[in-house]
């Protein structure tokens, strides 16, 4: 890539938001970069689904797929088309010019004439030693009961949710499912949950609450055994026994490289026009999960990207630029 050349469209990404842009994108024959990131600590490229294990509802896989495996078959899916990958990191994006510059951590500015913001979300861990090895290993620790709690190794077991929020409420209920009780591990002594979505937990026979806990050890080598509680009142611990722990403590959305040019939503994800990928910056979309504090699914970012790529190439038609 030289400094003049001016791409169509950059895809900043690795996720299956990117990933399906990238294809629509190259097989509209826009000659898409996508950019998809490096390792930084529990980042990896690939996002999200590189800490899945078992994916059982992504729609054309009735067998299930691991999350790499499906973030590796939709890149190479892009790679057949055209889609050029350049791993790096994007650092900062200039929306105020046009063909927009997008400066990276170790190669040459990029430009482009249209951009899809596809940086998805990060989850938030405790941060412990054994909590993302097991999350990374399979061994029953997740920070997604919709994406992993229905595989069979999570059934009939004790199972712990760690958080106070909607996010956590909304696990332990789906968790109800599959385990022979759940308990929600919080902090304090009261949520920050809405009130209609605490009212089902606290009255879920199923679901016990043990308030003011914090998780401050995980058990367990290749799997979850238990957790050390410790009481944040008292400072007291105790083990307790648990078949798989889900960490509902937030998502925080990777959106500090675009400075204050790009809208976001009060909790930080890009704004979009309704049913649209469209930021407030023409020219400039944004799919998957740094759209979406609401879904999360593999497949509604796939559906985003879509979109995003659609829209980008009517962009590129309309102005008359492909
Ligand atoms: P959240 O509202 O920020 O709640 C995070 C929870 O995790 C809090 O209870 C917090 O405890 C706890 N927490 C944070 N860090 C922790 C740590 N290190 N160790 C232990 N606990 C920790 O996040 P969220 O539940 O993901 O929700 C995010 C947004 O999405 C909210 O606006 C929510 O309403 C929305 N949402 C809506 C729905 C829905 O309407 N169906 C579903 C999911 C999410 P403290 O309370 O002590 O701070």
């Amino acid at each position: 890539m030289t400094d003049t050349r001016i791409e169509n469209i950059v895809i900043i990404g690795s996720g299956p938001a990117a990933w399906t842009a990238a294809v629509y994108a190259a097989r509209a024959n826009l000659h898409p970069v996508v950019v998809e990131g490096l390792p930084i600590g529990t980042e990896l490229p690939g996002g999200q689904l590189m800490l899945t294990t078992e994916i059982e509802n992504f729609p054309g896989f009735p067998e299930a797929i691991t999350g790499p495996e499906l973030m590796e078959r939709m890149k190479t899916q892009a790679v057949r088309y055209g889609t050029r990958v350049v791993s790096d990191l994007v650092t900062g994006l200039d929306a105020t010019t046009r063909p927009f510059v997008l400066s990276t951590k170790y190669g040459e500015p990029i430009t482009a004439h249209t951009v899809v913001i596809a940086t998805g979300a990060a989850a938030k861990w405790i941060g412990l030693p054994n909590e993302l090895r097991l999350a990374q290993t399979g061994g029953g620790v997740s920070a997604c009961a919709v994406c992993d709690g229905a595989i069979p190794f999570y059934r009939n077991k004790v199972l712990g949710v760690v958080g106070g929020g909607d996010t956590a409420m909304e696990e332990a209920m789906y968790l109800t499912k599959f385990g022979s009780e759940v308990l929600l591990i919080h902090r304090r002594d009261s949520f920050r949950a809405s009130k209609v979505m605490a009212n089902r937990v606290l009255t879920h026979p199923k679901i016990r609450v043990l308030w003011n806990a914090r998780v401050s050890q995980v058990f367990g080598d290749q799997e979850i055994t238990g957790v050390e509680l410790t009481d944040t009142i008292t400072g007291e611990t105790r083990v307790q026994e648990l078949g798989g722990l889900f960490v509902a403590i937030g998502h925080a959305p990777n959106t500090g490289f675009l400075g204050a040019q790009i809208d976001l939503t009060e909790h930080g994800y890009v704004k979009v026009a309704s049913w649209r990928t469209a930021t407030n910056v023409d020219g400039i979309f944004a799919a998957g999960d740094v759209i979406d504090d609401y879904y999360r699914q593999a497949i509604t970012s796939a559906g985003t990207g879509c979109m995003a790529a659609l829209e980008a190439e009517r962009w590129l038609t309309h102005h008359g630029l492909s």
